[in-house]
């Protein structure tokens, strides 16, 4: 949906600025950027909810998960805030309310230091034998 209004916003530009076309190149960028951090968030959370269904311990992955997950979906709402300029910094605007709540996502539920601690432990851990 956000990525959508923000896609619009750049057919937009470019129907309104042709000679601004490396400026429309730019910001196609970031979208495909966002994209793609969206598109690997969901896939590990999949794979993870998965290795659970199956019973396996995913304490390992769910930290990978979380650590991921929050610090992507962060750089998704800074690149959405760079894009709508000043309009997107103004005061519960729903991309500065939106950045605004992604940046508590690392540090509630365990921080992103802590994740890491709990995923360095997992994998440094000896392999049960099978
Ligand atoms: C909006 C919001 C909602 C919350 N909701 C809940 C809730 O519902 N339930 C709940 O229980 N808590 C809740 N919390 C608390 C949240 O879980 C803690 O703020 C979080 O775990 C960090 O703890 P702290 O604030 O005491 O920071 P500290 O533990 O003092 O950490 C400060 C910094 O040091 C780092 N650090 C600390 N220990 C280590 C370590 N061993 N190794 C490496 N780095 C380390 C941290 O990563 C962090 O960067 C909420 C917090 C917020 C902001």
């Amino acid at each position: 949906m956000w990525l959508l209004r923000t896609a619009k916003r750049v057919r937009a530009g470019r129907a309104l600025q042709r000679g601004r076309y490396t400026c429309v190149r730019g910001y196609q960028h970031m979208l495909a950027n966002m994209a793609t951090d969206l598109y690997a968030c969901r896939q590990m959370i999949l794979a993870t909810a998965r290795l659970a269904d199956a019973g396996q311990d995913i304490r390992t992955e769910a930290s990978m998960c979380k650590l991921f997950v929050s610090q992507a979906c962060f750089r998704v709402a800074d690149q959405a805030m760079q894009i709508h300029g000043n309009v997107g910094v103004t005061k519960n605007h729903p991309v500065e309310f939106i950045f605004r709540r992604l940046r508590l996502y690392r540090i509630v539920t365990g921080t992103s230091e802590i994740q890491r601690n709990t995923i360095a432990k997992g994998i440094l851990r000896p392999r049960e034998a099978a």
